[in-house]
């Protein structure tokens, strides 16, 4: 397995679960040592996989902003989000793999692991060098996301932020989610732009007061939303996760799937070596296809729905239907 991510941590530990000598390489020292994610977990995900309370915060609304800053509050029903300590999440998972048997090898790369095993799965992320390697499809749509965590204030409440702004936020949004323990601050944009994330905490100071505060950590990375990849197996080898293309086009969330997607791989792998079916095909038949979603992801690059939103669409009953559609996947 290469990568102690949210999938290839969900492989290992299933596959260890089910009996196979599993070894994870990692190329960073600790897990979560570089988090590149905001690390918001959606409903499913959650139920998918309880984590300890200490590590999370459930949001239950979202507020959506025009570029005005004219706003409006989506809820859905019993749909939450959970803020997450995503370290913690991922020392936690790590530390479920090796309870389960795998043995998780940090500060070591693929590149230079020199691993015979046999089966590999590539858990190594949007630019993955497993892909590169196997000449198996790789990423070529990208956001950029980038994500300051400040010094969290008592008045931060428990609502996502959500930033309509072509300004600072090209082809997607900024946010300002209350995390654990911080208050997280970030934007992604499209293609080869390049995030301006001081402008856009100046932008929305007014709101929260964020700019006097300490800043506690940055992240950033890319964020791949080209919808899943083609060719991702070959002999003996399956990517999964972001190296797979498995996040969602429009929303650019990809935790839940790659923690459902590397599970799947890890039984699929399991399964395969005690006999079964080629686990590429398999996991693969499963793969979503995203399809409304980038149907709404051509809408949202292709028409002024910004513009509009200022124009009284941001009131409309049509907007919110749509708007909860996608934060809460009806
Ligand atoms: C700014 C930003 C915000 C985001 N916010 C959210 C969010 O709130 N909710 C959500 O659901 N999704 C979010 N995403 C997407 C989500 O983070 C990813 O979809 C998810 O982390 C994918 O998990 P993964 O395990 O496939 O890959 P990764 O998390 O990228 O893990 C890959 C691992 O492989 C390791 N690795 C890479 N190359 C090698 C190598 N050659 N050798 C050894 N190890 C290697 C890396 O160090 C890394 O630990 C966000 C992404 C970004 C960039």
């Amino acid at each position: 397995m290469v990568g102690a991510g949210f999938a290839g941590l969900a492989c290992a530990k299933r596959a260890a679960e089910l009996g196979l000598s599993v070894v994870v390489v990692e190329r960073q020292s600790k897990p979560g040592q570089h988090i590149h994610t905001t690390g918001i977990l959606v409903r499913e995900a959650w139920e998918l996989w309880p984590v300890p309370d200490h590590l999370v915060r459930r949001l239950r609304t979202v507020r959506v902003y025009s570029p005005g800053l004219r706003s409006v509050d989506l809820r859905g029903d019993d749909y939450f989000f959970m803020a997450t300590d995503t370290a913690g999440l991922l020392a936690q998972l790590a530390e479920e793999a090796a309870g389960a048997g795998a043995e998780i090898r940090f500060g070591t790369s693929f590149e230079a692991a020199g691993l015979t095993c046999r089966y590999l799965v590539g858990a190594d992320g949007a630019r993955s060098g497993v892909a590169e390697h196997f000449g198996l499809s790789r990423n070529r749509h990208f956001l950029a996301g980038v994500e300051w965590e400040f010094e969290p204030s008592p008045d931060d409440g428990d609502r996502i932020h959500c930033f309509v702004t072509p300004d600072h936020a090209p082809g997607y949004i900024g946010w300002f989610v209350p995390g654990v323990e911080a208050a997280q601050v970030g934007l992604a944009v499209r293609g080869n732009r390049k995030p301006n994330l001081r402008s856009f905490v100046s932008q929305v100071d007014g709101l929260f007061g964020i700019s006097d505060r300490r800043v506690l950590e940055r992240r950033g990375g890319l964020i791949p939303v080209g919808g899943p990849l083609r060719n991702v197996f070959t002999d003996r080898v399956l990517l999964t996760g972001d190296a797979a293309g498995l996040v969602s086009p429009l929303t650019a969330g990809g935790i839940h799937t790659a923690y459902r997607f590397g599970k799947l791989a890890g039984e699929a792998v399991a399964d395969y070596l005690r006999g079964g079916p080629d686990p590429g095909p398999r996991v693969v038949s499963c793969h979503p296809s995203f399809g409304w979603k980038r149907a709404m992801r051509w809408a949202w690059d292709h028409l002024p729905v910004a513009q509009a939103l200022d124009g009284g669409l941001l009131g409309r009953a049509v907007f919110k239907r749509a708007a909860e559609a996608v934060f809460f996947d009806r």
